[in-house]
C-alpha cells in the first residue's frame, strides 16, 4: 500500500461496512461488543466513491474506546485500530487454526523472555504448518525436505526451517552441553516463522483474492 486512500482497496475483507464483530476490547477483551460514539469522514478529492472513516467506537462491556480507522474499496474494505491489546497477537485468518494457536504462544512465551518454551512452540507451530501443507515424513526434518523437495519451500526457507528444528530440539530435549537459547536466535525463529506463515497461508489467500476480483462480473 503506498497510500492510506488504497485501504480496501486491493485486500482485505469481503464488504462494504466495517464489522465490529472483528473487533476486540484493548482494554477488557471483549470481542464484537460495541457502539458507535463518533465518527468523522474524508471523501476523495476525485473519487467520489472513496470514503475514510475515523470511528471512536465504545466497548458494551467496559465503555472504553476504541479507534477504528476503515475504508471500502469495490468489493472489500480495510481497517486498522488502536489501542491493541497488550500480550495478544491478532491471528491472520487465512492461518490454519492450530498453526496459529502454537505461534501465539510463541510469541507471548517471547515477550515474557521465557526463550525454551518460545522455541519449543516456534517448532511446534511450523510442524503444524508443514502438516497443513501436506508434508509427509517421519520426522520433522524428513517434513522439512519432504516439502522442500516437492517445490513448497525454496532452499533458503529449507535452510532457515532446519535452523528453527534445531533450536527447538535444544530446547525440547535439555541436553547439559547444550546452551540455554539465545533472546536473539529466539526472536530471529519466530520472525522466521512469520515469514514461512505468510509464504505459505497469507499469501495463497492474497492470490486467490485476486483472482476472485479478476473473475468478478463487472
Ligand atoms: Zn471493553
Amino acid at each position: 500500500m503506498d497510500s492510506w486512500w488504497e485501504l480496501g482497496e486491493h485486500s482485505g475483507y469481503s464488504g462494504g461496512v466495517l464489522e465490529t464483530h472483528r473487533l476486540t476490547c484493548a482494554f477488557c477483551g471483549e470481542e464484537g461488543n460495541f457502539s458507535l460514539s463518533h465518527r468523522e469522514t474524508k471523501k476523495h478529492a476525485s473519487d467520489k466513491d472513496k470514503v475514510l472513516y475515523f470511528d471512536t467506537l465504545r466497548c458494551g462491556n467496559c465503555a472504553n474506546f476504541l479507534m477504528a480507522f476503515w475504508s471500502a474499496g469495490s468489493a472489500l474494505y480495510g481497517y486498522h485500530t488502536v489501542p491493541w491489546r497488550i500480550g495478544e497477537f491478532k491471528i491472520p485468518e487465512a492461518w490454519p487454526k492450530e498453526v496459529s494457536r502454537f505461534w501465539q504462544q510463541a510469541k507471548r512465551a517471547s515477550a515474557r523472555g521465557d526463550l525454551d518454551a518460545a522455541a519449543v512452540m516456534a517448532r511446534s507451530a511450523m510442524q503444524a504448518a508443514l502438516r497443513a501443507s501436506d508434508a509427509s515424513g517421519k520426522t520433522l526434518r524428513h517434513e522439512i525436505d519432504n516439502l522442500a523437495e516437492k517445490g513448497l519451500l525454496p532452499p533458503v526457507m529449507k535452510e532457515w526451517a532446519h535452523e528453527l528444528r534445531l533450536l527447538g530440539n535444544s530446547s525440547a530435549h535439555p541436553d547439559d552441553d547444550e546452551p540455554a537459547p539465545e533472546k536473539n536466535d529466539v526472536t530471529d525463529v519466530v520472525l522466521f516463522l512469520e515469514q514461512l506463515l505468510t509464504y505459505l497461508f497469507s499469501l495463497p489467500d492474497l492470490i486467490a483474492q485476486y483472482r476472485g476480483r479478476k473473475n468478478a462480473p463487472k
